[in-house]
Parts: structure tokens; sequence; C-alpha cells
């Protein structure tokens, strides 16, 4: 794992040291160091320039969708992707370009269809033949053409954890390809006088080390544009390979460079499209994790220990899962050091564990640290991706703060939520003086 440090030997982040952070924040706190993520963002875009392929590099915003993130990927000139009108209603108040916003969901509602054709999205990313009908019915006054990609589900699997692949045939994501709904979605898209069809979109999964699912898709995808040249004579414009690019969180995960998957893309656009009677499509790619994952800090305040004689130890900081569920929900693994001396030898193998109220709330089960003090400052890498995303106000915990560090200087760019932000949205119950009548209700087992 990579790190900074000062010459004191401290972790520094973005150019200050992490317990500055800290004594400025608070723990639990989630930091970003921004010139990490432009630093990607760059390494992306150079892999198509250098091949002189036309491409859009999408920030799969789900990763991390705040409106300093909206504003950083602006800077960088890139799209991004979103998922629900939340992202979307956050990337129009980050004043983000619409026209760069690609709308993805297996089940995007009528209402969050409206939107997105309010606000003027550029791409709409259709999953099902319900979402064509919706958009049939919202567009049926519009003037002009909205662009869309055709989601498929390429049947190619990429070998990961399961609850990660979305790729394969069996998925409740995109129109199958084997059974034809794909070719079916395609000519009902071409017949429409308010869509206009810009290509095709594949996700194979997530946390992917290895090239070959990308260059199996890519080939797939490209006989299916090519197939729909020929069937309908449709001259594609995209070619969306989705993300899923992985990134190393323990000293075990040994991942090739983000950029490395980009490359083996471009190489196998090159040689598969030898034949087409069409010019070479944009290709677009979608990463999320490999963007802001490693960018990401959590740094938490150690408090309480529990030794138990022939066990490990456990040592508890202030956060664990509902600032990070990843390791309850996936068995993720992370590695984490005390701040103020990150290079010193581990003595120790201990669990370090939360203050939530579930045994499960494991932030690293054998966390290899030095002796740990209440009061020291554990920070744990790589936490960019799908931490603060994934929230949750559990035990009624306030959600951390989140600061951007840039060049030596630290901002608050999302507030740590207070007791009153808690109960906000809370009502008062007032019980009805009378009870309702009872005698129509029928009392129906369960199961
Ligand atoms: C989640 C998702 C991504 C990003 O995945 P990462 O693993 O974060 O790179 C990209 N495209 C689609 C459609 C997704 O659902």
């Amino acid at each position: 794992m990579n790190f900074a440090t000062n010459h004191e030997g401290q972790l520094t982040i973005g150019g200050v040291v992490a317990s500055q952070l800290v004594h400025t924040f608070q723990t639990p706190l989630y930091v970003y160091d921004v010139g990490a993520i432009r630093h990607q963002i760059r390494a992306f875009k150079q892999v198509f320039e250098t091949a002189g392929v036309a491409y859009a590099v999408s920030y799969a915003s789900k990763a991390f969708a705040t409106i300093a993130m909206y504003e950083v990927a602006k800077a960088e000139a890139i799209h991004v992707d979103v998922v629900s009108g939340g992202e979307l209603y956050t990337a129009q108040a980050a004043g983000f370009p619409m026209d760069k916003v690609s709308f993805h969901g297996n089940n995007k509602s009528k209402a969050e269809l409206e939107q997105a054709l309010d606000a003027g999205v550029g791409t709409i990313i259709v999953d099902n033949f319900h979402e064509l009908d919706l958009l049939d019915e919202l567009l049926k006054a519009a003037v002009g053409k909205q662009n869309v990609l055709i989601r498929v589900a390429p049947g190619i699997s990429a070998h990961t954890h399961a609850y990660d692949q979305t790729g394969q045939t069996d998925s409740k994501f995109g129109f199958d390809l084997e059974s034809g709904q794909a070719d079916e979605a395609a000519k009902r898209i071409l017949a429409d006088d308010h869509l206009n069809l810009l290509g095709i979109h594949a996700h194979i999964g997530s946390q992917i080390f290895e090239v070959a699912g990308f260059e199996a898709v890519t080939q797939k995808l490209l006989a299916v544009l090519d197939h729909w040249h020929q069937q309908f004579g449709f001259i594609p414009k995209v070619l969306n390979v989705g993300g899923g690019f992985g990134i190393a969180y323990t000293k075990q995960d040994d991942p090739l460079p983000p950029e490395a998957f980009v490359q083996a893309i471009v190489t196998t656009l090159k040689t598969q499209s030898h034949g087409f009677n069409w010019p070479l499509p944009a290709v677009w790619i979608e990463p999320g994790r490999s963007i802001v994952g490693p960018a990401g800090y959590s740094l938490y305040t150690v408090g309480s220990r529990k030794d138990v004689p022939g066990l490990r130890p456990y040592v508890a900081v202030d956060g664990g899962m509902s600032d990070n569920i990843r390791p309850a929900l996936y068995q993720a693994q992370y590695t984490a050091v005390v701040a103020d001396h990150p290079t010193a030898q581990p003595t120790e193998r201990v669990h370090l564990v939360g203050k939530y109220c579930e045994s499960g709330d494991i932030l690293i089960d054998y966390a290899p640290l030095p002796a740990t003090h209440p009061g020291d400052v554990v920070a744990v890498f790589d936490t960019g991706a799908y931490g603060y995303s994934m929230a949750s106000n559990y035990n009624r915990n306030p959600r951390p703060a989140v600061v951007f560090v840039e060049n030596g200087q630290a901002q608050l760019v999302v507030t740590r939520e207070t007791y009153a932000d808690l109960i906000q949205h809370d009502q008062h119950y007032t019980a009805p003086s009378q009870s309702a009548p009872t005698s129509t209700a029928t009392t129906v087992a369960k199961k």
C-alpha cells in the first residue's frame, strides 16, 4: 500500500498530516486526496488519447456521490453515470453539465425518467421493455430525440465475488442477448421517432483483476453491433464496456493498473473490428471504485479494548459498519495503520471493530497493528468507494464529515451530521382517541 509521510514519519494525505485533520474535523472522518482522483482520471484519458480512439470516461458516481465530487468530475471534463433521481439531483445541484450524464438503472421510475428528460441528460441507458414503454409515454409530445444506449446482459461473468457479478445471463440487469430480446429492443428503438440509438452497453461486474473479461465483452458487443448494422442498417456510435476495474485493498491484492484494462479494451477494439463496414465507435468506460477508492481514507479514534486469554484482542474505534458496510456485506478486506507512526512494525494481530450493536461490525478481522492506546488515530486505506455512499444512521449515529485535501489544503465538503439532523424527519405520534372498527379485519397467516 502506498502512502505518504512527513519528515516525522506521520501519515499525510494530500500534503496534510492525518492527525491534524482529526484535530480540526474530529472522527470518524472520510478524507479524500483530490490529487489522486485527478491523477487516475487523467491516466484513463491518456490511454485513449495515445491510441487515438474516441472515448468518454464516465465516472460511476454511485461509488461516491456528493456535490464536491461532481464538481471535480466537471473540472476534469469527464462524464458521470447516475443511477437514481437523488444522484441526478446532486449532479444538478453541482452544476454538472447534463449532456455528459448517463442515467442507469433496472427500475427507473416514471418520475425519475421525467426528471432526467426535464434535466436534459445526455444518455439514458435503457434496461428493459417497461422502461421503453415509460419513455414512449413521456416523450409522446416531445420535440427532438433522446439519446439512448441498450444495456445487455452479455453472458460473461467476471471472476469475482458472486454478489458483484452483474453481467451473467441470469441477472436482473439488461436485455438478454441469447433469446433475442436485445435485438427486439434495438429494432423497436430504431423505429421510434423520439429515441436515438447511440449503441450498446454492458457491465460485467466489480473489483475485477483480469483483462480477459473485458476483452471478451468488447468482442461480444462489437459482434452484436455488427449484427445490428447488417440486420437494421444501424451505424453504431458508442460501445460502452462499463466499469469494475479492481483495486488493491490489501498486500495480497495484486490488480493491474486500471489503465491496463483500458489498454486491453482498446487493443481488442482495433483487432476485432476488421471487416466491419462501419466506422469505429467511441469507447465509453464507467470506472467508479478505481477513481475514488484509493483516494479515500477513513480516520477513526481508538477507544476500548478487550483482551481474553488465548483469543485475539478486540480493538474498538468510534466508527464501523455504518460508515463502512463493505466488510459486513462482502467480507471485504482492508489495511489499517496508526496515523502518527504508519510504518511502525506490527506487534499484534487484532480484531479492529466498530461501536455498533452487531457482532459482525468488524472493520478488519486480523489487522496487524503496533500497540494502540485510547485516543490513537487509526487510518483505514482505500475506503473512498462505496463507503460514504453506503453509509447509514444505524444505532442513530450521525454520519461522518467528508474532507477534500489537495496541495496541502483541507476543505470540508460534507459537514458532520448532528443529532438534530437525525430527528429532523421524525414526527410525533398521537394515538387516535377511538379505536377503528375491527369487525372487517381478518387475520391471515403470513406464509
Ligand atoms: C457499479 C457500476 C459501475 C462501476 O463499478 P466499479 O466497480 O465501481 O468500477 C459501472 N457501471 C455500472 C453499470 C455499474 O452498475
